[in-house]
C-alpha cells in the first residue's frame, strides 16, 4: 500500500529494519553512505534499491536534511552500482516513488535501479 502522507521518520519502517541487520536483505554494495540490495519483487532482471544510511522519508527531507557529503555519497553508491551490474553499457533507469501519487510504499528515501531489459518509454507498468 502507497504512503499517502510522509510524516516524521518511523523507525519501524522495513528499510530502517534492514539498516539494523534485524530482516535480511541480498545486500550488492554497501559504503558509509548507502545500502543496495535487491528488490524482493524484482521488475526486471535487475532491480536494486539504493537507500541512504540517514532517516529520510524522501528526496526533498535527504537534500534539506543531510550533509553534501551524504549526499553526494549516496549519489556516487548509485552510479557505482549501476557501474557494477555492467548498465552502464547497456542502459538502465534510476526511479524514486515519493508520497501518494508516487505511489511510494517505503517511507525510506530510496532509488529504483533498473536494468538488464529494454524497459519501454518513462514509466514501468
Ligand atoms: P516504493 O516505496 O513504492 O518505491 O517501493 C518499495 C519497494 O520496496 C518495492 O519495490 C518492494 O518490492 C520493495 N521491498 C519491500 N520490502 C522489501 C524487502 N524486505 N526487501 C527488499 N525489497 C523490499
Amino acid at each position: 500500500m502507497a504512503v499517502t502522507g510522509l510524516g516524521p521518520y518511523d523507525d519501524n519502517n522495513i528499510f530502517a529494519r534492514i539498516l539494523r541487520g534485524e530482516v535480511p536483505c541480498k545486500r550488492v554494495y554497501e559504503d558509509a553512505f548507502a545500502l543496495a540490495f535487491d528488490d524482493i519483487h524484482p521488475r526486471a532482471p535487475v532491480h536494486v534499491l539504493i537507500i541512504p544510511k540517514g532517516k529520510y522519508v524522501s528526496l526533498a527531507d535527504f537534500t534539506a536534511g543531510a550533509s553534501a557529503e551524504e549526499v553526494g555519497g549516496f549519489f556516487k553508491a548509485v552510479g557505482t552500482v549501476a557501474k557494477q551490474f555492467g548498465l552502464e553499457e547497456t542502459g538502465y533507469r534510476i526511479l524514486a516513488n515519493m508520497g501518494g501519487n508516487g505511489h511510494q510504499e517505503v517511507p525510506h528515501f530510496h532509488v529504483h535501479l533498473f536494468g538488464g531489459r529494454a524497459l519501454g518509454p518513462m514509466l514501468l507498468q
